[in-house]
């Protein structure tokens, strides 16, 4: 396979997250033959950052398989230093062009920083993590965890953006897009957001 630009790779997933919300999913690169074949190397279309929940898995919902996705799953796809390494180590060694960071609704990980409190354990970094998100949504005047979860992907992409020095350098030569989108846990389908 060529390295699909950010455009076409954007236009595949679109395509196949649509073949899954019809009920005519087509399971591409499932094959044990396709498994042989991307043993010996990969070339995915696309980076995606998004949740851990178990209803949002990346190859079901865009329709892909066997190296099609290079995914990196943390509750609230929040963004660290380790994530960011992941995503750049797609950009720089395996030459992928896009970036989607995906928010979906009902997320667990955005309810808990709405509601604030005390978190056990290791959980209250996750949910610290999320609170810029919860406090810029404070102020939109719709649903909160809708508009936390929204505001995150904003930010998220706002920083992968502006992340020195692979990924702005890469976004500056036009050889690699951050795109923010929406998974609706109801109808499946998968909305591009205007940040
Ligand atoms: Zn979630």
């Amino acid at each position: 396979m060529t390295q699909m630009d950010a455009n076409q790779a954007l236009a595949a997933l679109l395509a196949g997250n649509r073949r899954y919300v019809a009920g005519q999913s087509a399971h591409p690169h499932q094959t044990s033959g396709w498994r042989a074949e991307t043993a010996r190397g990969q070339n995915p279309l696309a980076t995606i950052l998004t949740c851990s929940d178990s209803r949002v898995p990346p190859e079901i919902i865009f329709d892909c398989g066997l190296g099609d996705l290079f995914v990196v799953r943390v509750a609230g796809n929040v963004l660290d230093d380790v994530v960011l390494g992941s995503i750049e180590y797609a950009a720089e060694h395996l030459g992928v062009s896009l970036v989607l960071v995906l928010g979906h609704s009902h997320c667990g990980a955005v309810t808990a920083a709405v509601e604030g409190g005390h978190a056990h354990g290791h959980i209250g970094s996750l949910t610290e993590r999320l609170r810029p998100a919860v406090e810029r949504a404070a102020t939109a005047g719709q649903d909160l965890v809708e508009a936390a979860v929204t505001a995150n992907v904003a930010l998220t992409v706002a920083e992968l953006r502006a992340a020195e020095p692979i990924l702005a350098e890469l976004i500056a030569e036009h050889r690699l897009h951050v795109v923010g989108a929406h998974y609706d846990l109801d109808t499946g389908l998968v909305a591009l957001l205007d940040v």
